[in-house]
C-alpha cells in the first residue's frame, strides 16, 4: 500500500502546512475536497502545502489492521485498548504504517500548521500553542462556517492532535465537516480554505 503525498510549491515558501484527509475510512470527504481543489492549476504561492488526500485505504473507520489511526500516535496518554472497539489504538504506539508515514513526513517538512479533515460534527477543533492555534482555528471557522471547539468532549488517548498539537507544539486543526450535505456543496468553502492556506496564512 502506498500513501499518496502531494507537495505544492517546494521553492520560495514562507510557511509549510500539512493537510490530511481520511484518517477514518468512513469519512471520505477530505479526499474529494483535496483532489478537486488540486485539479485547478495554479502558479503563484506564498506557502508550501503538503497534501495527503487519503491516509486510510479502508472504507470503515479503522484501517485494514483494525486500528483507529487517530488513536495510534505515541502521545504520553496512548493506551492499549480493546481490539473490538472502534477506537482501538493498535498493539503499540505508532504500530501502523500510516502513522509512521505521517510522523516521517512531519519530521521532514517541519510544518507550521497541520489540518486534518474529519466528519460529521461540524466544528473546528484545535490543539497546540494556544494563541496561534486559536487564531488559525478562528480563521478556519470564519471560512468554513463551523464554530471552533477546543475540547471535543471525550478523552482521545494517542490522538493525532494530542501528539502533534500538545506534545510537538505544532498548531493542529481538526475540521469536522457536515456529512448531511453532498460533499460537492462543501467544495467552495474548502477551495477558499486551501487558497487561504496557500496564499495568505
Ligand atoms: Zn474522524
Amino acid at each position: 500500500m502506498t500513501i499518496e503525498i502531494i507537495k505544492r510549491n517546494s521553492t520560495n515558501y514562507e510557511k509549510t502546512i500539512l493537510v490530511i484527509g481520511v484518517f477514518h475510512g468512513d469519512e471520505p470527504q477530505g479526499e474529494y475536497l483535496i483532489k478537486e481543489f488540486l485539479k485547478i492549476p495554479k502558479r503563484n504561492f506564498k506557502n508550501r502545502l503538503v497534501y495527503i488526500p487519503r491516509l486510510n485505504s479502508n472504507s470503515e473507520r479503522k484501517n485494514p489492521n483494525g486500528v483507529d489511526l487517530n488513536r495510534n500516535y505515541p502521545a504520553k496518554n496512548w493506551e492499549l485498548g480493546d481490539k473490538t472497539s472502534n477506537y482501538y489504538g493498535g498493539d503499540f504506539p505508532a504500530s501502523e504504517i500510516e502513522t509512521k508515514a505521517v510522523i516521517k513526513v512531519t519530521e521532514e517538512i517541519q510544518p507550521d500548521a497541520i489540518i486534518s479533515i474529519h466528519a460529521p460534527f461540524k466544528i473546528v477543533n484545535y490543539d497546540g500553542p494556544e494563541e496561534k492555534t486559536r487564531a488559525l482555528a478562528e480563521k478556519i471557522s470564519e471560512i468554513t462556517g463551523y464554530p471552533t471547539q477546543k475540547e471535543i468532549g471525550y478523552a482521545t488517548p494517542g490522538s493525532f492532535g494530542t501528539y502533534m498539537g500538545l506534545e510537538k507544539e505544532i498548531p493542529t486543526i481538526t475540521i469536522e465537516v457536515d456529512e448531511e450535505v453532498p460533499v460537492i456543496e462543501l467544495l467552495p468553502k474548502f477551495t477558499n480554505l486551501f487558497n487561504y492556506l496557500e496564499d495568505e496564512y
